[in-house]
């Protein structure tokens, strides 16, 4: 078990907190504030307990200069509604007018400093940045799951500068993950699905090291599908990766279980003409969008009879009505399974939100990127890096 935030005994001190306020902005605004809301029970323990966090976060991509684009005042504007607080906004992340400014806060509510990217030390994980945003606090809590992939100044620098501990958002991610990787309640069913099966090979192959059933959907399926000598039209494949996919159908026998029919079309557009086909039948110049019903009724009764649910990935191009089918279907699937369910991944996790269904998830990971490379059982350098308890 890592260190948490509720270890420290934190009262009047000052505590650096490494937030995930990654979330998109348009016009000046928040327009998808998840990230901000699940920092919230970390930053309203902390002032429970007397501390005087403050915030650091990485918005966007920034060149390791200030960028008007991705100042953090849309954030702070956000934070300073849900958390009903003061909100005092810097307009840097360290130097001396930090310094002065952390001086002369009364220390009502939390301060937030300014992107943390607008430093190029921050990606290079700069000990001279780390020294400056470490004098900074007494104590630092990581509540960044999203960012525990990236060895940088604000997660692994200053984690080996000052006291450090899990946040509860990190607390919860890890817990999570770990029950679902180490010992899940089985059936285990994995949902993988996405555009690019050489991104989550990995995935694949640590999944079935604990799975029972593999489920595969998306753009990967089309991959398998050539390995196994079919005319897939114009799909979306990745050639180079067709030996893997064999030896990981080799490997898996009957738990990887691939779709049995496919919605195709001939663009991949909005209004396009479309039919649902076997897998083995694809037209040569149609691109399979959506797995068909037939896939989503096989893929509902595994997806039932599961006790633990993990997934990453969309089963079509969800993003076009037409071809959204399949990813609603598992998605009611997931929540009406009763199963304990963690969801990763950048665009599933918009799927579920899409239908609203996200409270009916057990977990739901801030971390895409983050996420796939724990189930990887890849060391995430913003975790290792703290303290076990
Ligand atoms: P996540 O963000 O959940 O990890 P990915 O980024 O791997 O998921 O993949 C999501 C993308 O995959 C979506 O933009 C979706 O449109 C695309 N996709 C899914 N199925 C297909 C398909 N059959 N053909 C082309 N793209 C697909
Ligand atoms: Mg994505």
């Amino acid at each position: 078990m890592k260190r948490s935030v509720r270890d420290f005994d934190s009262r009047g001190k000052r505590v650096l907190v490494r937030v995930d306020f990654n979330v998109p902005v348009k016009d000046g605004e928040v327009t998808d504030d998840t990230r901000i809301r699940r920092a919230l029970p970390t930053i309203n323990y902390l002032l429970s307990e007397g501390a005087r966090p403050v915030l650091i976060s990485h918005l966007g991509r920034p060149k390791g200069e200030p960028d008007p684009k991705y100042v953090m005042d849309p954030v702070a504007a956000r934070l300073r509604e849900l958390l009903g607080q003061p909100v005092v906004k810097l307009d840097a992340a360290v130097g001396p007018e930090v310094v002065e400014a952390l001086e002369d806060w009364d220390g009502e509510g939390v301060v937030l400093l300014e992107n943390s990217r607008f430093y190029p030390g921050e990606t290079k994980k700069d000990p001279g940045l780390a020294d400056q945003l470490a004098s900074l606090a007494d104590l630092y809590v990581d509540d960044a799951f999203g960012a525990a992939h990236r060895a940088h100044a604000t997660t692994v620098g200053v984690a080996e500068r000052l006291p450090a501990a899990a946040g509860r958002l990190m607390e919860e991610e890890i817990e999570y993950l770990d029950q679902v990787l180490e010992h899940p309640e089985r059936p285990f069913v994995a949902i993988l699905g996405g555009a690019k099966v050489s991104d989550k090979l990995g995935v694949i192959e640590s999944l079935l090291q604990t799975a029972d059933t593999l489920l595969i959907g998306g753009a990967m399926g089309f991959t398998f599908f050539e390995a196994l000598g079919y005319e897939i039209g114009d799909s979306l494949v990745e050639d180079d990766y067709l030996e893997e996919a064999k030896r990981l159908m080799e490997e898996a026998g009957d738990r990887l279980v691939l779709p049995v029919d496919v919605v195709v079309a001939g663009a991949m557009e909005e209004g396009a003409e479309s039919e649902t086909v076997p897998v083995d039948s694809i037209p040569p110049s149609k691109m399979g969008l959506d797995i068909g019903p037939e896939t989503v009724a096989l893929f509902e009764v595994h997806i039932a009879g599961a006790s633990t649910i993990f997934w990453n990935g969309p089963m079509g191009v969800f993003e076009i009505d037409d071809f959204a089918k399949g990813t609603e279907g598992v998605t009611r699937a997931v929540a009406e399974s009763g199963a304990t369910s963690v969801v990763g991944g950048g665009d599933s996790v918009a799927a579920v939100n899409k239908l609203g269904l996200e409270d009916r998830m057990s977990h739901i990971s801030t971390g895409g990127g983050a996420s796939l490379e724990y189930v990887e059982g890849k060391e995430l350098p913003g975790i290792a890096v703290l303290p076990e308890e």
